[in-house]
């Protein structure tokens, strides 16, 4: 069976670089496509040519897999699915927000509210950040007609079959798709930076413990090393072991690091060791840097090394007590 599969880079000039859809076509089934890019006009056209380019019109598509929630993903799943029919498909735990996504703005907004507060970010910013997401509405639309999966599923679309593996940790439902040797990750993983855990999704908790997990669920696949990665952004490439034990590295630094700044004493809160850490923060990386580094201070609190002494203040149980 010979499956070609056409990488399409969609801009997106709100929060992150151009973001992936592929576009997988094989002669004896009908066309798939992986993630949308943003909900905007210009991504439209984009995709409309690309497919175009590549001898596919929209109702050649049969099916719209999601790997996850986020408007630079998901965002173009409504219109793509009314033009050409296709089915869109998304991980249950990230279904709400796909299904819903215009009337759950105002809940999700608030839940943001919430979590900066949690992470010690100061109310003039967390102003600024309300404003920051005041821009996503219309970059997606909600799919009420999408279809849940689970992980271990199967998908068959003609030869095609496409394994669900669900990787929470980016988001609660994020999920990779296994084609044959081909595996699509969505930002479960990058290839030059790490994926944001615990700032990009504030519906659950315990982000960083379940991404790790969900890093080793995919080492632990069969073949791993002879496996081609399609990322949500950057360039695929084959054998997704030496990235992932970056990953690892860069997390075990960045705990240690964490716990360094704690030990010099005194009790923090997640955006003032994020300030520590990466210097004077601007727009919505202020955001992803206190979530990170919340997610961390969670993951250390269960492991008994660091304690709230106060709401939103964390400091380190010294081993000496
Ligand atoms: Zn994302
Ligand atoms: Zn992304």
């Amino acid at each position: 069976m010979s499956v070609v599969v056409h990488q399409i880079a969609i801009p997106n000039p709100y929060f992150e670089g151009p973001a992936n859809a592929f576009l997988i076509q094989n002669e004896h089934s009908p066309a798939v496509l992986i993630d949308t890019g943003i909900g905007t006009e210009e991504s439209l056209g984009l995709v409309r040519a690309e497919l175009a380019r590549h001898g596919c019109a929209l109702k050649d598509i049969a099916a719209i897999l999601l790997t996850h929630k986020h408007v630079d993903h998901c965002g173009l799943a409504r219109a793509l699915s009314e033009e050409s029919g296709a089915a869109v498909y998304v991980h249950r735990d990230d279904w709400t927000d796909v299904a819903f996504f215009d009337e759950r703005h105002e809940e999700v907004s608030q839940l943001y509210l919430e979590a900066m507060r949690r992470w010690g970010i100061p109310d003039e910013i967390i102003l600024q950040m309300a404003h920051f997401r005041s821009r996503f509405v219309g970059l997606a639309r909600s799919v009420p007609a999408a279809h849940r999966l689970d992980d271990g599923q199967t998908l068959r679309f003609g030869e095609l079959a496409f394994r669900v593996l669900h990787t929470p940790g980016h988001t609660q439902g994020s999920a990779c798709f296994l084609l044959g040797e081909k595996l699509f990750t969505g930002d479960h993983l990058l290839p030059t930076y790490t994926s944001n855990v615990g700032a990009t999704d504030v519906t659950s908790a315990g982000h960083l413990g379940k991404f790790l997990s969900s890093l080793h669920k995919v080492l632990a696949l069969p073949n791993v090393e002879s496996l081609e990665v399609f990322p949500g952004h950057g360039r695929p490439w084959r054998d997704p072991r030496p990235r992932i034990t970056k990953i690892f590295e860069h997390h075990d630094e960045r705990t240690e690091r964490i716990l360094k700044i704690l030990s010099d004493g005194g009790a923090l809160t997640a955006f003032q060791i994020a300030q520590k850490l990466f210097g004077r923060l601007k727009d919505h990386h202020v955001l992803l840097g206190a979530g990170e580094v919340y997610a961390h201070l969670e993951g250390l609190e269960s492991a008994g090394r660091v304690r709230q002494i106060e709401p939103h203040r964390f400091q380190i149980i010294s081993e000496l007590l």
